[in-house]
């Protein structure tokens, strides 16, 4: 028997839902939120067709950052901040402080979910919000690269891939330039991690500006590309709409029985009018 441990880049994940990479599979305008117990479900059902021994799931870990707000930053309004390495510069407004508030709100309650599923705490680290990484949240070129959150990553793989060699281990990271740091330290990981990505396009690093590919390593199991199984891994009451055949949840469940009689079949609201 072996486990399934599990290793999220948090902060890439996040951006990638909230960037509502599956929001094609959603009925507007139902916000996709991640159920962590469900995605664990899934990986271990994935990791099952080739690992029919990796029953059940080991240690699980989701790093991400999240900013501690300094008590005056409803002042910051009307500051200008300069980048130390760029001629940018940004005039804080109202909407950039609602929208930076918004954004740690809603990466605290992913954190959370994760959390609640059995994910470490230790992973979230809480960082001090400091002006210059205001302007990188606000300019999508000069993204606050969160080293913390990478390094984390690759060492507690690596730590955990040598410590049980007959594990199997989850990859959920959208960047592939960690790559060549498991490879180096871990070369045998070709046999038991494989790569949770997103849609196919990251296999080949198209849109991202990264050195290396997912599709230049040779993992022997397959890579899970979780657009493929968004109602699988939803929160809440999830179903999909047999006229759009798109996902939706309701507040309350839809009755089982009648559902599975085909006495009621699964319309989203949108389609209901
Ligand atoms: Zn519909």
């Amino acid at each position: 028997m072996s486990k399934l441990n599990v290793y999220i880049d948090g902060t890439w994940l996040f951006k990638v839902v909230e960037g509502n990479v599956f929001d094609r599979f959603l009925v507007d305008p139902s916000k996709f939120e991640i159920d962590f117990n469900k995605l664990n479900a899934l990986m271990l059902q994935h990791i099952s067709k080739s690992h029919p021994d990796c029953t059940s799931i080991g240690d699980c870990y989701c790093v991400t950052s999240i900013f501690d707000l300094p008590a005056d930053f409803d002042s910051w309004v009307g500051k200008t901040i300069n980048h130390a390495f760029s001629t940018q510069t940004v005039t804080v407004t109202q909407d950039n402080i609602d929208r930076t508030k918004a954004n740690i709100s809603n990466r605290t309650a992913f954190a959370k979910a994760a959390v609640s599923a059995g994910y470490d705490p230790k992973c979230i680290f809480h960082i001090p919000l400091q002006e210059w990484m205001l302007l990188n949240l606000l300019h999508p070129d000069l993204r606050y690269q969160e080293k913390q959150v990478d390094t984390t990553v690759v060492a507690l793989l690596v730590r955990d891939a040598i410590e049980n060699p007959n594990d199997c281990f989850a990859l959920v990271a959208g960047d592939a330039d960690i790559l060549p740091a498991i490879q180096v330290a871990y070369p045998n990981y070709t046999k038991n991690v494989f790569p949770v990505l997103t849609s196919p396009d990251e296999k080949d690093g198209r849109n991202r500006q990264t050195s290396f590919k997912y599709s230049q390593y040779r993992f022997s199991i397959d890579t899970l590309v979780l657009q493929n199984h968004v109602g699988e891994i939803m929160a809440g009451n999830v179903y999909r709409c047999t006229d759009c055949h798109k996902y939706f949840s309701t507040a309350n469940p839809i009755n089982p029985q009648r559902l599975a009689s085909g006495a009621i079949l699964p319309r989203c609201p949108k389609c209901r009018k």
